[in-house]
C-alpha cells in the first residue's frame, strides 16, 4: 500500500500546487515521515520515489541509518535535545527544528568539529501553544540575527506545524500568515543565509498548507497509516 499511497499524496500535491498564487514556487518537496515505522516500510517508500525522510528523533534515526542502506536525505523534524546535537549532525541535511540561540550555537559548534555546513530551518510557534517547541514571534528577528552570525549553519527558512483542529478553515489564516512572515524574511539582510523554505503542512492539511505557499511539507500518516506507539 506504501507505493499506492505515496502516488495518491504525490496526486494531491500536485492538485493542491496548481491552486496556488502566480508569486508562489511551482515545487513542493515531500518529506516522508517515517517515525514508529520500520526500515523495511522506509526502504519501500524510498524504492517507489521518496526522497526525503522525516524523523522525530535522533536516537530512533541513528538505529535506522545504520540499517537503511538506501541513498536519501534526512529531516530532523521533532525538538533537538543538545546532548544529542552531535549526533543530528552527522545524519540529517536539514535540522528543522531549531528554536533558540542556544541550540544554534551547539549545532554550530559540532558542525565546525565535522566540517560540515548544516542547513536548517527555524521553527516558528506562531499562535504560543504551550505545548509546541518553536520561536515566539516577537523574538524571531533576534535569533535569525544571530544565526545568521554562525558560520556553520546556513539557515534555509522557516517551519511551522499549526494546532490539530478539526475545522482547516481555522487553520489556513495561520499558514497565510506564515507565508507574509517567510516572505518578510526573504527580504531580511543576511550573510550567511538562503530563506528559499517554507515547512508546514501533515496529513490532515498539507493539501491547505501547499495552496497557502508550503513547499515543504511532512506527510507520515497518509503514505504509512497510522502509527503503532
Ligand atoms: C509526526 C510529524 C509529522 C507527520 O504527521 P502525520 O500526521 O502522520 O502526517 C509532521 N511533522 C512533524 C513535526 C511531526 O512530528
Amino acid at each position: 500500500m506504501i507505493k499506492e499511497n505515496l502516488l495518491t499524496v504525490k496526486k494531491n500535491i500536485y492538485e493542491a500546487a496548481k491552486k496556488r498564487q502566480p508569486d508562489m514556487d511551482e515545487s513542493v518537496k515531500l518529506i516522508a515521515v517515517t517515525k514508529n515505522h520500520s526500515v523495511e516500510e522506509m526502504q519501500e517508500a524510498i524504492d517507489a520515489g521518496a526522497q526525503y525522510i522525516g524523523e522525530n528523533r535522533v536516537q530512533e534515526a541513528m538505529e535506522k541509518y545504520a540499517l537503511l542502506n538506501r541513498n536519501v536525505k534526512w529531516h530532523l523534524i521533532g525538538h533537538l535535545q543538545t546532548n544529542k546535537v552531535k549526533h543530528a549532525v552527522k545524519i540529517f541535511n536539514f535540522i528543522e527544528s531549531v528554536d533558540s540561540i542556544k541550540l544554534a550555537d551547539i549545532i554550530d559548534k559540532e558542525a565546525a568539529k565535522i566540517n560540515k555546513l548544516q542547513n536548517i530551518l527555524v521553527q516558528v510557534n506562531l499562535v504560543k501553544e504551550t505545548s509546541k517547541t518553536g520561536i515566539y514571534l516577537e523574538d524571531l528577528q533576534p535569533l535569525l540575527q544571530d544565526i545568521d552570525r554562525l558560520k556553520h549553519l546556513k539557515l534555509g527558512g522557516l517551519m511551522f506545524i499549526a494546532p490539530n483542529l478539526d475545522d482547516l478553515e481555522k487553520v489556513r489564516p495561520m499558514f497565510k500568515r506564515m507565508y507574509k512572515l517567510f516572505k518578510e524574511v526573504q527580504q531580511m539582510h543576511f550573510s550567511n543565509a538562503d530563506i528559499k523554505y517554507l515547512s508546514m503542512g501533515m496529513t490532515h492539511d498539507y493539501k491547505i498548507a501547499i495552496e497557502e505557499g508550503a513547499n515543504i511539507v511532512r506527510v507520515g500518516t497518509a503514505i504509512f497509516g497510522p502509527r503503532q506507539y
